[in-house]
């Protein structure tokens, strides 16, 4: 038994002991799957912090939802084993949901560290605050990255001898796509007929610009209207058809739709601003989430967007403000954000 890799029901208490102690306890979450510099200097910044370090591990099920099936290379017990032989780590501990609020509930961390990318309004924000902790942002590692070493291994091996049996496949990313505000404006609400379908302006040449790089195109919609009685999957599934032709009349390719027929009060799994329409897609496609998109013109968009570790992008009006969370990036239309995305965020 490694003394350093615990299960969550030992963390918590361990943890409870150590505050009562008068110990700071700092968490750091990832997948930790091929280890580079950038790590060990992240985990001593996470360490410095505190008193405490205990790394939440993302299990191997956790990691294979939101970067694909390519991942990870390593399974949880190796890479738990590795973590734990690094000075600045304390404790390991596996949790097998694609973030880590559920466990961060129960441990309630004095600190929270959390990478540069999704700064001081990322996801786990909410549930550290709510118990008195407080977020960390780690400064940038430039220059180390997994997929960076995954990158030159493969070109040393393409130079090399021919015996190459490794195969680092492409990652295959998604952009998702709300419909109704999005795509087609959303008057009136409920829209079901052809007749009320208008394309947003310039939607068509963006969809279009999207369709030739190597994103599949995806769309996810909330479709209450058919929970609400006012339509039903036959109609939707008709307006869905000549909504295709018409694309694909101008080169647009959609390579899925997926879409939430119930209610908000139905408590399923779908409805954004739950993941679940994304998370299937990722499983349905092998996606790299966490390399992928969504744009959307709603709060709920974006929240969905981010439980699923994938790259928001809001369209018009600003986030609820007590909501305190806010998009990657925040756009004006559906062609600013198939721009951002071409230029890859930049
Ligand atoms: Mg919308
Ligand atoms: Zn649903």
């Amino acid at each position: 038994m490694n003394p350093k890799i615990k299960r969550q029901g030992e963390i918590v208490e361990i943890v409870k002991n150590l505050k009562e102690q008068g110990k700071k306890v700092v968490t750091y979450n990832g997948s930790f799957d091929i280890l580079h510099l950038g790590h060990i200097k992240s985990l001593e910044e996470a360490k410095a912090q505190g008193d405490i370090l205990a790394i939440l591990l993302n299990s191997d099920n956790s990691v294979q939802k939101y970067k694909g099936p390519n991942h990870p290379v390593n399974s949880e017990k190796e890479r738990a084993e590795v973590l734990s032989a690094i000075g600045h780590v304390d404790y390991v501990v596996h949790f097998d949901e694609i973030n880590p609020k559920e466990i961060l509930k129960k441990i309630k961390p004095d600190i929270h560290c959390n990478g540069s990318d999704w700064g001081k309004n990322c996801v786990e924000r909410g549930v550290v605050e709510e118990n008195g902790g407080k977020i960390h942002i780690l400064k940038w590692q430039q220059g180390f990255s997994t997929s960076g070493l995954m990158s030159r291994v493969a070109e040393s091996r393409q130079a090399g001898q021919k015996t190459n049996n490794i195969h680092f496949k492409p990652e295959v990313k998604a952009v998702f796509l709300d419909r109704d505000g999005t795509i087609n404006i959303n008057e009136p609400e409920y829209i079901h007929k052809i007749d009320d379908f208008k394309f947003v302006l310039g939607a068509i040449s963006a969809l279009k610009k999207l369709s030739k790089t190597d994103h599949k195109i995806i769309i996810a919609t909330n479709q209450s209207g058919i929970a609400r009685g006012y339509y039903n999957e036959k109609d939707l599934k008709k307006l869905h058809d000549w909504m295709l032709k018409e694309l694909r009349k101008n080169e647009v390719r959609i390579d899925k739709i997926y879409y939430c027929p119930h209610g908000p009060n139905d408590n399923c799994p779908c409805r954004k601003p739950k993941p679940g329409m994304l998370l299937k897609a990722g499983e349905d496609f092998g996606l790299n989430l966490s390399k992928s998109w969504i744009v959307g013109d709603d709060f709920r968009d974006i929240i969905a967007g981010r439980e699923a570790n994938i790259k928001t992008i809001k369209i018009g009006k600003k986030m609820p403000v007590d909501l305190k969370l806010e998009p990657n990036y925040h756009v004006k239309n559906i062609l600013d954000a198939v721009n951002i995305i071409l230029n890859n965020g930049k």
